[in-house]
Protein backbone atom coordinates (compact mmCIF):
# COMPACT_ATOMS: atom_id res chain seq x y z
CA UNK A 1 0.00 0.00 0.00
CA UNK A 2 1.37 3.29 -1.10
CA UNK A 3 0.32 6.29 1.42
CA UNK A 4 1.19 10.02 0.60
CA UNK A 5 1.68 11.90 4.06
CA UNK A 6 0.96 16.37 2.84
CA UNK A 7 2.70 18.52 5.63
CA UNK A 8 5.86 17.53 7.89
CA UNK A 9 5.25 19.20 10.65
CA UNK A 10 5.63 17.18 13.92
CA UNK A 11 2.11 15.52 13.08
CA UNK A 12 3.11 14.57 9.25
CA UNK A 13 6.78 13.59 10.12
CA UNK A 14 6.28 11.65 12.70
CA UNK A 15 3.02 9.59 11.27
CA UNK A 16 5.07 9.46 8.20
CA UNK A 17 8.07 7.48 9.24
CA UNK A 18 6.10 5.51 11.82
CA UNK A 19 4.01 4.36 8.56
CA UNK A 20 6.81 3.80 7.15
CA UNK A 21 8.13 1.68 9.83
CA UNK A 22 4.65 -0.03 9.71
CA UNK A 23 6.22 -1.37 6.34
CA UNK A 24 4.18 0.72 3.85
CA UNK A 25 5.52 2.82 1.23
CA UNK A 26 5.72 6.44 2.45
CA UNK A 27 5.83 9.91 0.59
CA UNK A 28 5.89 12.92 2.47
CA UNK A 29 5.37 16.08 0.81
CA UNK A 30 5.64 19.59 2.34
CA UNK A 31 5.79 23.14 0.80
CA UNK A 32 8.75 23.84 2.51
CA UNK A 33 11.32 23.18 0.17
CA UNK A 34 13.92 23.80 3.14
CA UNK A 35 12.78 21.43 5.15
CA UNK A 36 12.28 18.50 2.36
CA UNK A 37 15.82 18.93 1.59
CA UNK A 38 16.91 18.90 4.96
CA UNK A 39 14.69 15.49 5.58
CA UNK A 40 15.53 14.17 2.04
CA UNK A 41 19.68 14.27 3.24
CA UNK A 42 18.43 12.43 6.61
CA UNK A 43 18.02 15.24 8.86
CA UNK A 44 15.17 15.32 11.30
CA UNK A 45 13.58 19.04 11.23
CA UNK A 46 11.90 18.98 14.39
CA UNK A 47 13.24 17.39 18.05
CA UNK A 48 11.47 14.06 19.00
CA UNK A 49 13.05 11.38 20.47
CA UNK A 50 13.76 7.99 18.53
CA UNK A 51 12.64 9.92 15.58
CA UNK A 52 16.25 9.92 14.29
CA UNK A 53 16.65 6.38 14.29
CA UNK A 54 13.65 5.41 12.67
CA UNK A 55 14.04 8.15 10.00
CA UNK A 56 17.47 6.76 9.43
CA UNK A 57 16.65 3.17 9.26
CA UNK A 58 13.12 3.89 6.74
CA UNK A 59 14.88 6.25 4.30
CA UNK A 60 18.26 3.62 4.12
CA UNK A 61 15.53 0.40 3.42
CA UNK A 62 13.57 2.50 0.81
CA UNK A 63 10.23 3.03 2.17
CA UNK A 64 10.50 6.52 3.32
CA UNK A 65 11.00 9.35 1.08
CA UNK A 66 10.98 13.08 0.66
CA UNK A 67 9.19 15.65 -2.22
CA UNK A 68 7.61 18.78 -2.93
CA UNK A 69 5.89 17.20 -5.62
CA UNK A 70 2.39 17.09 -3.97
CA UNK A 71 1.01 15.70 -7.72
CA UNK A 72 3.35 13.18 -8.02
CA UNK A 73 2.90 12.11 -4.51
CA UNK A 74 -0.37 11.85 -4.77
CA UNK A 75 -0.96 10.34 -8.19
CA UNK A 76 0.85 7.35 -6.35
CA UNK A 77 -0.99 6.88 -3.46
CA UNK A 78 -3.91 4.47 -2.21
CA UNK A 79 -4.40 6.35 0.64
CA UNK A 80 -3.83 10.30 1.43
CA UNK A 81 -2.97 11.93 4.83
CA UNK A 82 -3.30 15.23 5.11
CA UNK A 83 -1.90 16.41 8.11
CA UNK A 84 -0.79 20.89 7.48
CA UNK A 85 -1.34 23.00 10.43
CA UNK A 86 -4.67 24.67 11.10
CA UNK A 87 -4.19 27.70 13.12
CA UNK A 88 -6.16 29.69 14.96
CA UNK A 89 -8.14 32.59 12.21
CA UNK A 90 -7.13 36.23 14.11
CA UNK A 91 -9.98 37.72 15.60
CA UNK A 92 -12.57 35.11 16.50
CA UNK A 93 -10.36 32.23 17.39
CA UNK A 94 -11.97 29.84 14.71
CA UNK A 95 -9.67 27.40 13.30
CA UNK A 96 -8.44 28.77 10.03
CA UNK A 97 -8.67 25.93 7.27
CA UNK A 98 -7.21 27.60 4.30
CA UNK A 99 -4.09 25.37 4.36
CA UNK A 100 -6.63 21.89 4.61
CA UNK A 101 -8.46 23.40 1.87
CA UNK A 102 -5.43 24.58 -0.09
CA UNK A 103 -4.42 21.10 0.36
CA UNK A 104 -7.77 19.55 -0.68
CA UNK A 105 -7.82 21.16 -3.18
CA UNK A 106 -4.33 19.81 -4.70
CA UNK A 107 -5.34 16.12 -3.76
CA UNK A 108 -8.42 16.83 -5.81
CA UNK A 109 -6.47 17.30 -9.07
CA UNK A 110 -3.89 14.67 -8.77
CA UNK A 111 -5.53 11.66 -6.62
CA UNK A 112 -6.35 8.38 -8.61
CA UNK A 113 -9.85 7.09 -8.60
CA UNK A 114 -10.91 4.89 -5.33
CA UNK A 115 -8.29 6.92 -3.45
CA UNK A 116 -9.14 7.20 0.96
CA UNK A 117 -8.11 10.90 2.09
CA UNK A 118 -8.02 11.50 5.09
CA UNK A 119 -7.79 14.36 7.32
CA UNK A 120 -5.70 13.81 10.53
CA UNK A 121 -5.35 17.76 11.30
CA UNK A 122 -7.29 18.58 13.89
CA UNK A 123 -10.34 20.07 12.34
CA UNK A 124 -13.49 21.77 13.53
CA UNK A 125 -17.15 19.79 13.13
CA UNK A 126 -18.45 19.89 9.61
CA UNK A 127 -15.12 20.52 7.50
CA UNK A 128 -14.50 16.72 6.65
CA UNK A 129 -17.95 16.70 4.66
CA UNK A 130 -17.33 20.14 3.22
CA UNK A 131 -13.72 18.82 1.78
CA UNK A 132 -15.21 15.52 0.77
CA UNK A 133 -18.00 18.23 -1.13
CA UNK A 134 -15.00 20.61 -2.50
CA UNK A 135 -13.18 17.46 -3.77
CA UNK A 136 -16.53 15.76 -5.23
CA UNK A 137 -17.11 18.97 -7.33
CA UNK A 138 -13.43 19.39 -8.47
CA UNK A 139 -13.56 15.80 -9.86
CA UNK A 140 -17.20 14.80 -10.71
CA UNK A 141 -17.60 11.34 -11.32
CA UNK A 142 -14.47 10.04 -9.43
CA UNK A 143 -14.30 7.57 -6.87
CA UNK A 144 -12.79 8.45 -3.34
CA UNK A 145 -13.48 7.72 0.40
CA UNK A 146 -13.03 10.80 2.66
CA UNK A 147 -11.83 9.85 6.37
CA UNK A 148 -11.60 11.87 9.57
CA UNK A 149 -8.41 9.92 11.53
CA UNK A 150 -7.63 13.01 14.19
CA UNK A 151 -4.09 12.58 15.93
CA UNK A 152 -3.63 12.58 19.62
CA UNK A 153 0.44 11.98 19.51
CA UNK A 154 1.83 14.65 22.42
CA UNK A 155 5.23 16.32 21.39
CA UNK A 156 8.01 15.16 23.34
CA UNK A 157 6.65 11.57 23.14
CA UNK A 158 5.20 11.49 19.82
CA UNK A 159 6.57 8.55 18.55
CA UNK A 160 5.61 6.57 21.34
CA UNK A 161 2.15 7.80 21.15
CA UNK A 162 1.28 6.85 17.95
CA UNK A 163 3.15 3.20 18.26
CA UNK A 164 1.01 2.58 21.06
CA UNK A 165 -2.06 5.17 21.31
CA UNK A 166 -4.71 4.79 24.14
CA UNK A 167 -7.07 4.49 20.98
CA UNK A 168 -7.44 5.09 16.93
CA UNK A 169 -10.35 7.79 16.14
CA UNK A 170 -11.81 7.07 12.72
CA UNK A 171 -14.54 8.52 11.36
CA UNK A 172 -15.64 6.64 8.03
CA UNK A 173 -18.65 6.67 5.80
CA UNK A 174 -17.57 4.01 3.53
CA UNK A 175 -16.46 0.07 3.38
CA UNK A 176 -13.53 1.19 1.89
CA UNK A 177 -12.52 3.81 3.45
CA UNK A 178 -12.87 1.87 6.27
CA UNK A 179 -10.76 -1.04 5.64
CA UNK A 180 -8.68 1.34 4.51
CA UNK A 181 -7.80 2.31 7.95
CA UNK A 182 -7.74 -0.97 9.05
CA UNK A 183 -5.07 -1.86 6.97
CA UNK A 184 -2.99 0.95 7.78
CA UNK A 185 -3.57 0.39 11.67
CA UNK A 186 -3.09 -3.29 11.61
CA UNK A 187 0.25 -3.19 13.54
CA UNK A 188 -1.46 -1.74 15.84
CA UNK A 189 -4.95 -3.27 16.15
CA UNK A 190 -2.65 -6.42 16.30
CA UNK A 191 -1.35 -4.96 19.81
CA UNK A 192 -4.96 -4.86 20.53
CA UNK A 193 -5.29 -0.83 20.32
CA UNK A 194 -9.27 0.10 20.68
CA UNK A 195 -10.10 0.92 17.55
CA UNK A 196 -13.09 3.51 17.13
CA UNK A 197 -14.80 3.11 14.16
CA UNK A 198 -17.18 6.49 13.70
CA UNK A 199 -18.98 9.31 12.06
CA UNK A 200 -17.07 12.31 10.35
CA UNK A 201 -18.95 14.86 12.59
CA UNK A 202 -17.77 12.18 15.94
CA UNK A 203 -14.37 11.97 15.11
CA UNK A 204 -13.64 15.87 14.82
CA UNK A 205 -16.10 16.16 17.84
CA UNK A 206 -13.63 13.69 19.74
CA UNK A 207 -10.79 15.64 19.26
CA UNK A 208 -11.89 18.68 20.17
CA UNK A 209 -13.33 17.36 23.59
CA UNK A 210 -10.40 15.84 24.22
CA UNK A 211 -8.23 19.25 24.18
CA UNK A 212 -10.79 20.85 26.08
CA UNK A 213 -11.17 18.57 28.71
CA UNK A 214 -7.24 18.84 29.12
CA UNK A 215 -7.15 21.83 28.93
CA UNK A 216 -10.02 22.41 31.44
CA UNK A 217 -8.04 19.90 33.91
CA UNK A 218 -4.76 22.03 33.98
CA UNK A 219 -6.56 25.23 33.94
CA UNK A 220 -9.08 23.90 37.06
CA UNK A 221 -5.93 22.85 39.37
CA UNK A 222 -4.49 26.56 38.81
CA UNK A 223 -7.32 27.80 40.31
CA UNK A 224 -7.29 25.39 43.09
CA UNK A 225 -3.28 25.94 43.45
CA UNK A 226 -4.49 30.18 44.08
CA UNK A 227 -6.37 28.93 46.62
CA UNK A 228 -3.71 26.87 48.49
CA UNK A 229 -1.18 29.66 48.08
CA UNK A 230 -4.05 32.08 50.05
CA UNK A 231 -5.84 29.32 52.41
CA UNK A 232 -2.81 27.28 53.65
CA UNK A 233 -2.76 24.81 51.68
CA UNK A 234 -0.28 22.60 49.47
CA UNK A 235 -1.53 21.66 45.65
CA UNK A 236 0.82 18.75 45.12
CA UNK A 237 -0.71 17.28 47.66
CA UNK A 238 -4.37 18.15 46.86
CA UNK A 239 -3.70 16.97 43.51
CA UNK A 240 -1.80 13.56 44.49
CA UNK A 241 -5.17 12.84 46.52
CA UNK A 242 -8.06 13.66 44.09
CA UNK A 243 -5.99 11.61 41.21
CA UNK A 244 -6.27 8.86 43.12
CA UNK A 245 -9.97 8.65 41.90
CA UNK A 246 -9.99 7.05 38.99
CA UNK A 247 -13.04 8.68 38.15
CA UNK A 248 -10.52 11.72 38.04
CA UNK A 249 -7.48 10.28 37.35
CA UNK A 250 -3.84 11.58 37.99
CA UNK A 251 -2.58 12.96 34.75
CA UNK A 252 -3.37 16.64 34.34
CA UNK A 253 -3.58 18.00 37.33
CA UNK A 254 0.15 20.12 37.89
CA UNK A 255 -0.06 23.27 38.49
CA UNK A 256 2.01 26.03 36.54
CA UNK A 257 2.09 28.42 34.47
CA UNK A 258 -0.87 28.09 32.11
CA UNK A 259 -0.89 25.79 29.35
CA UNK A 260 0.49 26.80 25.85
CA UNK A 261 1.51 24.99 22.69
CA UNK A 262 0.50 23.92 19.40
CA UNK A 263 -2.91 22.72 20.14
CA UNK A 264 -4.35 23.67 23.70
CA UNK A 265 -4.47 27.40 23.07
CA UNK A 266 -5.83 26.95 19.19
CA UNK A 267 -7.93 24.28 20.02
CA UNK A 268 -9.71 25.15 23.33
CA UNK A 269 -10.26 28.58 21.42
CA UNK A 270 -12.05 26.90 17.93
CA UNK A 271 -14.10 24.72 20.40
CA UNK A 272 -15.46 27.74 21.57
CA UNK A 273 -15.66 29.35 18.87
CA UNK A 274 -17.99 26.31 17.26
CA UNK A 275 -19.97 26.27 19.90
CA UNK A 276 -21.01 30.16 19.61
CA UNK A 277 -21.30 29.20 16.07
CA UNK A 278 -23.68 26.29 16.26
CA UNK A 279 -25.61 28.12 19.07
CA UNK A 280 -24.28 25.70 21.75
CA UNK A 281 -21.82 27.89 23.76
CA UNK A 282 -19.11 26.25 25.08
CA UNK A 283 -19.29 28.03 28.27
CA UNK A 284 -16.82 26.46 30.85
CA UNK A 285 -14.27 25.98 27.51
CA UNK A 286 -14.53 29.64 27.28
CA UNK A 287 -13.60 30.71 31.08
CA UNK A 288 -11.09 28.46 30.30
CA UNK A 289 -9.53 30.13 27.66
CA UNK A 290 -9.82 33.43 29.43
CA UNK A 291 -8.56 32.30 32.98
CA UNK A 292 -5.75 30.49 31.41
CA UNK A 293 -4.66 34.44 29.56
CA UNK A 294 -5.04 36.03 32.88
CA UNK A 295 -2.55 33.02 34.87
CA UNK A 296 0.16 33.98 32.54
CA UNK A 297 -0.23 37.58 33.19
CA UNK A 298 0.35 36.54 36.87
CA UNK A 299 2.67 34.35 36.68
CA UNK A 300 4.70 37.40 35.02
CA UNK A 301 3.43 39.76 37.96
CA UNK A 302 5.42 37.10 40.76
CA UNK A 303 8.51 37.55 38.92
CA UNK A 304 8.44 41.29 37.92
CA UNK A 305 7.48 41.77 41.55
CA UNK A 306 10.44 39.77 43.28
CA UNK A 307 13.04 41.42 40.72
CA UNK A 308 11.58 44.47 42.13
CA UNK A 309 12.30 43.30 45.72
CA UNK A 310 15.54 42.50 44.98
CA UNK A 311 16.69 45.21 42.89
CA UNK A 312 17.81 43.71 39.88
CA UNK A 313 18.07 44.64 36.57
CA UNK A 314 17.99 41.29 34.91
CA UNK A 315 15.65 38.13 35.41
CA UNK A 316 16.97 34.32 34.39
CA UNK A 317 14.61 32.23 32.70
CA UNK A 318 15.17 28.62 32.63
CA UNK A 319 12.74 26.87 29.43
CA UNK A 320 10.77 28.56 26.90
CA UNK A 321 9.45 25.10 25.41
CA UNK A 322 5.95 24.48 26.28
CA UNK A 323 7.10 21.73 27.93
CA UNK A 324 10.23 19.42 28.05
CA UNK A 325 11.59 16.83 24.69
CA UNK A 326 10.32 19.74 22.54
CA UNK A 327 11.77 22.58 20.86
CA UNK A 328 8.08 23.72 20.21
CA UNK A 329 7.85 27.35 20.92
CA UNK A 330 4.35 28.23 19.93
CA UNK A 331 2.06 29.81 22.40
CA UNK A 332 4.43 28.71 25.27
CA UNK A 333 3.68 30.33 28.24
CA UNK A 334 7.47 31.46 28.16
CA UNK A 335 6.49 33.83 25.35
CA UNK A 336 4.10 36.05 27.23
CA UNK A 337 5.68 36.09 30.46
CA UNK A 338 9.04 37.07 29.05
CA UNK A 339 7.32 39.51 27.21
CA UNK A 340 5.89 41.49 30.05
CA UNK A 341 9.23 40.98 32.37
CA UNK A 342 10.52 43.00 29.28
CA UNK A 343 7.87 45.30 29.14
CA UNK A 344 8.10 45.97 32.99
CA UNK A 345 12.19 47.21 31.86
CA UNK A 346 14.28 44.11 33.25
CA UNK A 347 16.45 42.22 31.17
CA UNK A 348 15.82 38.56 30.30
CA UNK A 349 18.80 36.07 30.00
CA UNK A 350 17.44 32.60 28.92
CA UNK A 351 18.41 28.84 28.66
CA UNK A 352 16.14 26.14 26.98
CA UNK A 353 17.64 22.97 25.99
CA UNK A 354 16.44 22.32 22.71
CA UNK A 355 14.32 25.47 21.69
CA UNK A 356 16.70 28.44 21.69
CA UNK A 357 16.73 28.19 18.12
CA UNK A 358 13.34 28.75 17.38
CA UNK A 359 12.86 31.29 20.25
CA UNK A 360 15.33 33.05 19.10
CA UNK A 361 13.22 35.00 16.36
CA UNK A 362 10.32 35.16 18.21
CA UNK A 363 11.50 36.75 21.59
CA UNK A 364 13.90 39.55 20.23
CA UNK A 365 16.07 41.14 23.15
CA UNK A 366 16.46 38.34 25.50
CA UNK A 367 20.29 37.24 26.28
CA UNK A 368 20.31 33.52 25.30
CA UNK A 369 22.93 32.00 27.25
CA UNK A 370 24.87 28.47 27.38
CA UNK A 371 23.43 26.94 30.40
CA UNK A 372 21.16 27.72 33.27
CA UNK A 373 24.04 28.66 35.30
CA UNK A 374 25.34 31.27 32.72
CA UNK A 375 21.45 32.82 32.77
CA UNK A 376 21.61 32.93 36.51
CA UNK A 377 24.08 35.15 36.09
CA UNK A 378 23.89 38.44 37.84
CA UNK A 379 19.85 37.76 37.89
CA UNK A 380 18.10 38.67 40.82
CA UNK A 381 15.27 36.25 40.00
CA UNK A 382 15.37 32.85 38.66
CA UNK A 383 11.89 31.80 36.98
CA UNK A 384 11.90 27.71 35.95
CA UNK A 385 9.36 27.84 33.35
CA UNK A 386 9.71 24.31 31.63
CA UNK A 387 10.38 21.07 33.42
CA UNK A 388 13.01 19.63 31.51
CA UNK A 389 15.36 16.89 33.41
CA UNK A 390 18.17 19.04 32.79
CA UNK A 391 17.05 21.64 35.59
CA UNK A 392 15.80 18.86 37.54
CA UNK A 393 19.00 18.49 39.18
CA UNK A 394 20.94 21.81 39.35
CA UNK A 395 23.47 23.13 42.14
CA UNK A 396 21.37 25.43 43.58
CA UNK A 397 24.35 26.74 45.78
CA UNK A 398 25.99 27.21 42.42
CA UNK A 399 22.77 29.42 40.98
CA UNK A 400 22.89 31.43 44.06
CA UNK A 401 26.29 31.75 43.97
CA UNK A 402 26.42 33.09 40.47
CA UNK A 403 22.68 35.54 41.23
CA UNK A 404 22.60 38.96 42.47
CA UNK A 405 19.76 38.29 43.98
CA UNK A 406 18.37 34.82 45.71
CA UNK A 407 14.64 34.31 44.95
CA UNK A 408 14.02 30.83 42.78
CA UNK A 409 10.45 31.12 41.05
CA UNK A 410 9.72 27.51 40.54
CA UNK A 411 6.55 27.48 38.15
CA UNK A 412 6.55 23.73 37.83
CA UNK A 413 7.30 22.78 40.42
CA UNK A 414 10.39 20.45 40.39
CA UNK A 415 11.98 20.89 43.21
CA UNK A 416 11.22 20.15 47.01
CA UNK A 417 11.90 22.30 50.70
CA UNK A 418 14.82 20.14 51.35
CA UNK A 419 16.33 20.64 47.99
CA UNK A 420 16.52 24.60 48.64
CA UNK A 421 18.19 23.55 52.21
CA UNK A 422 21.67 25.51 52.76
CA UNK A 423 21.64 26.98 49.75
CA UNK A 424 20.84 30.23 50.39
CA UNK A 425 17.44 30.58 47.81
CA UNK A 426 14.36 31.85 48.54
CA UNK A 427 12.67 29.23 47.03
CA UNK A 428 8.63 30.13 45.95
CA UNK A 429 6.66 27.39 44.34
CA UNK A 430 3.13 26.95 43.15
CA UNK A 431 -0.05 26.61 44.91
CA UNK A 432 2.19 25.83 48.23
CA UNK A 433 1.59 28.26 51.16
CA UNK A 434 4.37 27.69 52.99
CA UNK A 435 7.03 28.24 49.98
CA UNK A 436 5.63 31.58 49.48
P1 LIG B 1 3.06 22.11 11.60
O1 LIG B 1 2.77 23.55 11.46
O2 LIG B 1 4.24 21.67 12.43
O3 LIG B 1 3.24 21.45 10.16
C1 LIG B 1 2.40 21.67 9.09
C2 LIG B 1 3.21 21.50 7.80
O4 LIG B 1 2.33 21.48 6.69
C3 LIG B 1 4.21 22.63 7.54
O5 LIG B 1 5.52 22.09 7.38
C4 LIG B 1 3.71 23.27 6.22
O6 LIG B 1 4.75 23.74 5.40
C5 LIG B 1 2.96 22.12 5.59
N1 LIG B 1 1.94 22.51 4.60
C6 LIG B 1 0.99 23.45 4.70
N2 LIG B 1 0.22 23.47 3.60
C7 LIG B 1 0.69 22.51 2.76
C8 LIG B 1 0.32 22.04 1.49
N3 LIG B 1 -0.72 22.56 0.83
N4 LIG B 1 1.03 21.06 0.93
C9 LIG B 1 2.08 20.51 1.59
N5 LIG B 1 2.48 20.91 2.82
C10 LIG B 1 1.79 21.90 3.41
O7 LIG B 1 1.74 21.45 12.17
P2 LIG B 1 1.59 20.24 13.22
O8 LIG B 1 1.97 20.67 14.59
O9 LIG B 1 2.20 19.01 12.64
O10 LIG B 1 0.00 20.08 13.21
C11 LIG B 1 -0.70 19.60 12.08
C12 LIG B 1 -2.14 19.33 12.48
O11 LIG B 1 -2.16 18.28 13.46
C13 LIG B 1 -2.85 20.52 13.12
O12 LIG B 1 -4.19 20.49 12.77
C14 LIG B 1 -2.71 20.23 14.61
O13 LIG B 1 -3.75 20.81 15.37
C15 LIG B 1 -2.81 18.72 14.64
N6 LIG B 1 -2.17 18.08 15.79
C16 LIG B 1 -0.95 18.54 16.23
C17 LIG B 1 -0.33 17.91 17.31
C18 LIG B 1 1.02 18.39 17.81
O14 LIG B 1 1.41 17.94 18.89
N7 LIG B 1 1.73 19.22 17.10
C19 LIG B 1 -0.96 16.82 17.94
C20 LIG B 1 -2.19 16.37 17.45
C21 LIG B 1 -2.78 17.02 16.38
Amino acid sequence: MNISMIGTGYVGLVSGVCFAEFGFQVSCVDLNAGLIARLSAGEATIFEPGLDELMTRNIRDGRLSFTTDLAASVAGADVIFIAVGTPSRRGDGEADLQYIEAAADAVAAAMKPGAVIVIKSTVVVGTNARIRDRIRAARPGVEFSMVSNPEFLREGSAIEDFMRPDRVVVGVEDTRGREAMRRVYRPLYLRETPMVMTTLENAEIIKYAANAFLAMKVTFINQVADLCEKAGGNVQEVAHAIGMDKRIGAKFLHAGPGFGGSCFPKDTRAFAATGRRFDAPQTLIEEVVAVNETRKQAMAARIIEAARQSDAASVAVLGVAFKPNTDDIREAPAIDIIAAIQKAGLTVRAHDPEAMVTARAALPGVVWCNSAYEAAEGAGVTALLTEWNAYRALDLKKIAGLMTGNVLIDLRNVYKAEDIEGTGLDYRSVGNSSAF
